[in-house]
């Protein structure tokens, strides 16, 4: 977790500490949302990137509580029956996959940059609990290059990918409900458009955020 802005140090009185927005970024299946956190996370190791919990199994090389929390259905069902998980989605019809809450919440109040790389229907979720959430599309340059990056995984059988490429159809469609769209046709530009959201989205110092200034004032 990064460290926290705005606590006293031993050198004096706090900073005034930034309220980050929490930025979720989303976007179809195979646009490379992985790579691109994965590249952010190299280039901007400040930003806390949210670990999921998931009822899959395990890919080979995937590391319980760094890439995923891997828990069983009855441990999911409990934490979404405690209000434990900011959202969650099925995905693709054969497991399911949410944000853990708490970790959010801590670091957002610490005034720590925070993000979660989730489905469309999770985004939607957040939209719905946090209007002030930056809300990234990560689009594909065309439709074409989704399906050539979809195969060139490999990861999939046949029947899998064309449920996956029928997903990705409905997914490309939500992109107008986005804040910002960024397309990934480079990595490196895709990863440095998202970390410049953090600063293009100042929400407002804690000081302002606790003021609540009378309209009237304004
Ligand atoms: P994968 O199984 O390949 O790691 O991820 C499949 C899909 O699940 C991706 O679109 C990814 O963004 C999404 N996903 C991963 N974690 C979460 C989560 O916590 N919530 C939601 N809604 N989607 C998630």
């Amino acid at each position: 977790m990064s460290s926290p802005t705005g606590s006293d140090g031993p050198g004096g009185p706090a900073q005034p500490l930034v309220v980050q927005p929490l930025v979720v970024l989303a976007g179809p299946t195979a646009v490379g949302k992985g790579t691109v956190v994965a590249e952010l996370r190299r280039l901007h190791p400040e930003v806390w990137v949210s670990v999921s919990v998931t009822t899959r199994a395990a890919r080979p090389g995937e590391r319980h509580g760094v890439d995923y929390l891997f828990v069983d259905d009855a441990e999911f069902d409990r934490l979404v029956a405690a209000g434990e998980l900011l959202e969650w989605a099925e995905l693709h019809g054969s497991h399911r996959s949410g944000t853990p809450r708490g970790p959010v919440d801590e670091v957002l109040a610490a005034g720590g940059k925070a993000l979660l790389e989730i489905d469309v229907q999770g985004a939607r979720q957040v939209r719905a609990v946090r209007p002030d959430a930056v809300l990234v599309f990560l689009a594909p340059p065309s439709w074409d290059e989704l399906v050539r990056r979809l195969v060139g995984r490999g990861t999939e059988s046949t029947a899998q990918r064309q449920q996956r490429l029928a997903t990705a159809r409905t997914e490309l469609a939500a992109a107008p409900e986005f804040d910002v769209t960024i397309v990934n046709a480079e990595v490196r530009q895709a990863a440095a458009d998202l970390v410049a959201l953090w600063t293009a989205h100042p929400i407002a110092s804690r000081a302002e955020a606790d003021h609540h200034p009378d309209i009237s004032e304004a």
